[in-house]
């Protein structure tokens, strides 16, 4: 949700321009926090970002990416394992040994074929040290056993169109790896998911590239930390992935896209539900950060006025019908600026709601700037964004 101010707003954020009157009204008695989801160093992306929204310091627990997809995917690394992301993607491989990125996705390649293509890997490649794990469209692992060889990989995503040889050539350099890539190019070559996707017109999976890799972190679940039980509510697959090493359960809402069509309603029950027997929901949306990346100010809006009536009205009104006490945290894990389109390190709006605070508040709404200007973070001893849930779990 979190922006910069822009001129065609009047200099304001998508976050103030948005109507947003329940989370206003929480912010009403609620008190504001900068939250420090990224710490110093540390690349600005969701997984990092969320470890420390569930209450996980990045720097003590923070192995990559690929592993908290591998808990997603209900695999359990072994402590000599490590996970790569394995994308299936699209390379064009020069004369001079030249290698460039056409597509880091394969033409967002379907389930089906890429399921298909995984499997013949999985097939024709894998060896004591190297197994394939079919994921969703282009977003797959390779699960390694042995020590890292060392070489330091590279999102495929930040390499669109750009030549990649000097990238690739660290696989190459590697002699196990030499191989396991070499075979895994013509088991690409000569399969017929690909020879049909080429007849097409589309983009082949020409090859896999390795990247976000990891060992499973070993974390307290929040259930051992703070004597709790809960859910996590996502489209994302890392997410499902934190909630899976947090000890919550994690629920499939069906039509749950991470995008502005996702299923709101779905998410809200699934969050309502699970309140009924546990104390805990973590419902996250992707629809903003996606409006983010592609850079459109509509799409913002709505994703953010969605999140505010079909998300957190429901689930607040459902809660005070009960006549029980509870917390709200409304916040975010980073922003993904419409100027900028990707992701960004800065401090993240946050508020905490108390429904036994019972005087009226502040009249502010919630936004970058209230956060701002009234941070509570310094009288309240947060100093990280890892430690906002031990104020959330904490009873006064
Ligand atoms: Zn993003």
């Amino acid at each position: 949700m979190g922006d910069y101010p822009l001129a065609e707003l009047g200099d304001k954020t998508p976050l103030e321009v948005a109507d947003i009157p329940m989370i206003d009204e929480l912010c009403d008695r609620g008190e504001f926090f900068l939250n420090y989801t990224v710490p110093d160093g540390y690349p600005p992306g969701s997984d990092v970002a969320n470890m420390s929204l569930m209450g996980y310091d990045p720097a003590a627990y923070y192995t990559g990416r690929a592993p908290l997809e591998a808990a997603a995917m209900g695999i359990r690394l072994a402590p000599d394992e490590i996970a790569f992301r394995c994308n299936m993607v699209t390379l064009d491989h020069g004369e001079d040994g030249q290698v460039a990125m056409r597509d880091f996705c394969a033409g967002h390649i379907t389930n089906e074929e890429s399921h298909a293509l995984i499997a013949a890997l999985e097939d024709e490649c894998a060896t004591d040290q190297f197994h394939f794990k079919a994921g969703v469209s282009y977003r797959h692992l390779l699960i390694f056993k042995g020590e890292h060889p060392g070489f330091i990989t590279v999102p495929p995503h930040d390499y669109i169109e750009q030549d990649v040889t000097k990238h690739f050539r660290k696989y190459l350099a590697e002699p196990q790896w030499k191989t396991l890539l070499d075979k895994a190019k013509t088991v690409l070559a000569d399969h017929p998911v690909n020879r049909k996707r080429i007849a097409a017109g589309k983009n082949p999976a020409s090859l896999v590239w390795l990247w976000g890799e990891g060992k499973m972190p070993t974390v307290p679940t929040l259930t051992s930390r703070f004597n709790i039980t809960g859910t996590m509510i996502s489209a994302v697959d890392l997410l499902k992935g934190l909630g899976v090493l947090g000890g919550l359960s994690i629920a499939n809402v069906p039509g749950a896209t991470g995008y502005i069509d996702t299923n709101y309603q779905g998410k809200a029950q699934a969050a309502i539900d699970a309140l009924r027997s546990q104390d805990f929901v973590f419902v996250h949306l992707e629809a903003p950060d996606e409006a983010g990346h592609q850079g459109s100010l509509g799409d913002k809006i709505t994703a953010i006025e969605d999140f505010d009536a079909r998300i957190v009205r429901p689930i607040v009104m459902d809660l005070r019908n009960r006549n029980e006490d509870f917390r709200v945290v409304v916040t975010m894990d980073h922003f993904t600026p419409l100027a900028l389109r990707t992701h960004v390190s800065d401090p993240v709006p946050t508020l905490l709601y108390d429904s036994r605070e019972t005087t009226k508040g502040s009249g502010r709404p919630f936004s970058e700037k209230s956060c701002t200007e009234h941070d509570a973070s310094a009288q309240n001893g947060i100093k990280a964004g890892h430690e906002m849930i031990e104020k959330l779990f904490a009873i006064k």
